[in-house]
């Protein structure tokens, strides 16, 4: 008998690629099939509930007779981004369905899938079935016409994961505090409706529009406001979607939707996250990513290939328009780009009437009050925020939003949800230490914003919280702000070393002292506060993997790098003996506020300045408050 090892090789080949390719379905392709990231996101019923009260919950899909649920919702923790959790039902709820029916939530059911069943039984025939089943399908397709490896790839095709909403029912109305990305883009409003305008004296549309900021800032809803003000569709996907395993598979779904786009022009296209397909190529670490490189060059290749007047403005969202590739932003792709910032006081107010259009609040609620306490907060953090007090209120079986309510969702944006207070014991008693401590710099300390309160309630990954009155991010910080700030962040540590010993002290610091390195070493490389003088030693952009700063990084010597190494620790130590002065100093004053903290659990700013002040004189605070 002839046997060919050429015959073998031809077929083990594209056997191992099915093989591999089947195996990914086995693992990635089911779960997909009940919502992606379905697995790892769990959520209780009770939550599930809350949300659906709340009006968060967007569709729902059934599995196992109704035992089991794919619910998608907005997730206030991930700035109001549409998140899928699975959720256990007890058993079959016809009550459910019937509410989900009345609420206008997509609702749909799976059959039982008995594949569980199957793999169960099968167990470890699983493979060399799938290697089988694989072999069927190829020798069907070869007898087709051509066959081998090439072939597998065509499985690849892309499953479209755009999303088209032919309405977006959002106007510039709804979108609010960022009144010059607005401006901006208004304009591109009148390139989709009136193009002739333009087009009549020979002027070239842009087709893309870069929109740079943080997450939650209101890029999308932006987008999806110029589409709702011009009334055309809004195709939408991210650029996380695009990148896959498989060589070929982005960059065939950006021919897809490009395509889709041109048969409904005009529109916008979204692309969430460039950054995910849009980094400098060539750049990150061990090589190029061929599959990301792909889809960037079938990008660049649809844009060039329509022209400005087809009517199809892209428009793309980023926080790092520093890592894109420079292709990216040449004339006739993503030449204009709009900063879209977090709101100052002002646009806070205006986000939160937004918002609170369509919620019951009491009288006493001051909108003002609110966006004083949240400098830093992003449109979705406000609008999660309001969200969070609804659904507290509602939890309360109050009829409005009370100031309460807005307290209690504000600390739980910023820090998490509350646990459950320790019972009176030695670690108690410690966390108390420490919170005073960082609470008594707080105090002491001139150029140290002021304490809001002190509490022993655990919150998110916190056991005890001190929180400081924000003041409104200033454009400019002094040094001796930053250097109250390390003192302030030490104190902590500082009141364990004192009280307890330096044995004693424990792993709580660990947070603040990862901030008061950051500070200290920002002082020295970046804003030129210490001994070595005033001298940029590092860029703002902290590192990113795989990008392209990771290559230019350490532009200084091993020489500077020990120098300024030094410097940190010397700012650090100072601080440190400073904090640990304070505390030796008011021990007898530290001590009755953690008696009283540990008995009551928190303490607000103005009481514990009024005990501070019965022991020692408490510097005057001048605190940056904005004008409206
Ligand atoms: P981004 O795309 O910048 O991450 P989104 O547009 O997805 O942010 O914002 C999420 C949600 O937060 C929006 O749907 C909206 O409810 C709210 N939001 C964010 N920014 C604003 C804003 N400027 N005005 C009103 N609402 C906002
Ligand atoms: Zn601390």
């Amino acid at each position: 008998m002839k046997f060919s090892w050429r015959v073998v090789l031809l077929w083990t080949l594209p056997l191992l690629v099915v093989g591999f390719f089947l195996w990914q379905g086995a693992f990635s392709g089911a779960p997909a099939d009940m919502g992606r990231n379905a697995a790892s996101t769990r959520m209780t019923y009770g939550r599930f509930l809350d949300y659906l009260d709340a009006g968060r919950v967007t569709a729902v899909d059934l599995y196992d007779g109704g035992r089991t649920a794919i619910i998608e919702a907005v997730d206030p923790e991930l700035d109001n981004r549409l998140q899928r959790w699975r959720v256990d039902l007890p058993g079959n709820s016809p009550d459910l369905v019937s509410r989900l029916r009345e609420s206008n939530i997509s609702l749909d059911s799976h059959p039982p899938r008995n594949d569980g069943a199957l793999v169960g039984a099968l167990g470890n025939l699983l493979f060399p079935l799938l290697l089988i089943g694989g072999l069927f399908f190829l020798f069907r397709r070869s007898g087709g016409g051509a066959g081998g490896p090439g072939q597998a790839m065509s499985f690849g095709k892309s499953k479209a994961r755009f999303m088209m909403e032919a309405k977006t029912g959002v106007m510039f109305d709804d979108v609010a505090g960022i009144d010059e990305a607005k401006e901006e883009l208004q304009e591109v409003v009148t390139f989709l409706k009136k193009p002739e305008r333009f087009t009549a004296i020979g002027a070239r549309i842009p087709k893309g529009v870069l929109l740079v900021g943080p997450p939650g800032t209101g890029k999308t809803l932006l987008a999806k406001a110029i589409a709702g003000e011009a009334g055309v569709p809004f195709f939408s996907i991210s650029g996380s979607e695009f990148v896959e395993m498989f060589v070929g598979v982005g960059a065939s779904r950006v021919r897809d939707l490009f395509k889709k786009a041109k048969d409904n022009a005009p529109c916008i296209i979204f692309i969430d996250e460039i950054d995910a397909v849009g980094r400098q190529r060539g750049a990150g670490i061990g090589g190029g990513n061929d599959e990301r490189e792909q889809t960037l060059n079938q990008l660049l290749t649809e844009m060039d290939g329509f022209e400005g007047n087809t009517g199809i403005i892209i428009i793309a969202a980023t926080n790092r328009v520093d890592v894109l590739d420079s292709a990216l932003l040449r004339p006739g792709r993503f030449d204009r780009q709009v900063t879209v910032d977090p709101p100052d006081i002002k646009g806070r107010i205006e986000v939160l009437e937004v918002h609170a259009r369509n919620k019951k609040l009491a009288e006493d609620i001051s909108l003002e009050a609110i966006a004083r306490r949240t400098p830093g907060f992003t449109g979705a953090d406000l609008a999660n925020l309001l969200n969070e007090a609804a659904i507290l209120t509602a939890r309360r079986r109050k009829d409005a939003i009370t100031m309460a309510e807005i307290d209690a969702a504000v600390d739980r944006v910023i820090a998490g949800m509350e646990g459950t207070p320790l019972v009176d014991s030695k670690s108690k008693r410690l966390i108390a230490y420490h919170e005073i401590g960082h609470a008594i710099v707080g105090t002491l300390v001139k150029d140290h914003d002021p304490v809001q309160k002190v509490t022993l309630i655990p919150r998110g990954q916190a056991q005890g919280l001190t929180w400081f009155t924000p003041s409104e991010e200033q454009m400019l910080i002094s040094r001796a702000q930053i250097l109250a700030r390390i003192t302030g962040a030490l104190g902590g540590r500082a009141a364990e070393d004192v009280i307890f010993g330096d044995a004693e002290v424990t792993t709580g610091a660990g947070n603040d002292l990862q901030q008061v390195s950051n500070m200290a070493r920002q002082m020295v490389t970046r804003f030129g506060m210490s001994d070595l003088g005033p001298l940029s030693l590092e860029s703002s952009q902290g590192e990113v993997f795989l990008g392209r700063d990771w290559l230019s990084r350490s532009e200084y010597s091993e020489e500077v790098s020990s120098r300024i190494d030094a410097q940190v620790r010397v700012i650090v130590d100072q601080c440190y003996e400073e904090a640990k002065r304070l505390m030796r100093d008011n021990r007898a004053l530290i001590d009755r506020l953690v008696d009283l903290l540990v008995e009551r659990e928190t303490i607000d700013g103005d009481e514990l300045r009024q005990i501070v002040s019965e022991y020692t004189v408490v510097p005057d605070k001048q605190q940056f408050v904005p004008q409206l």
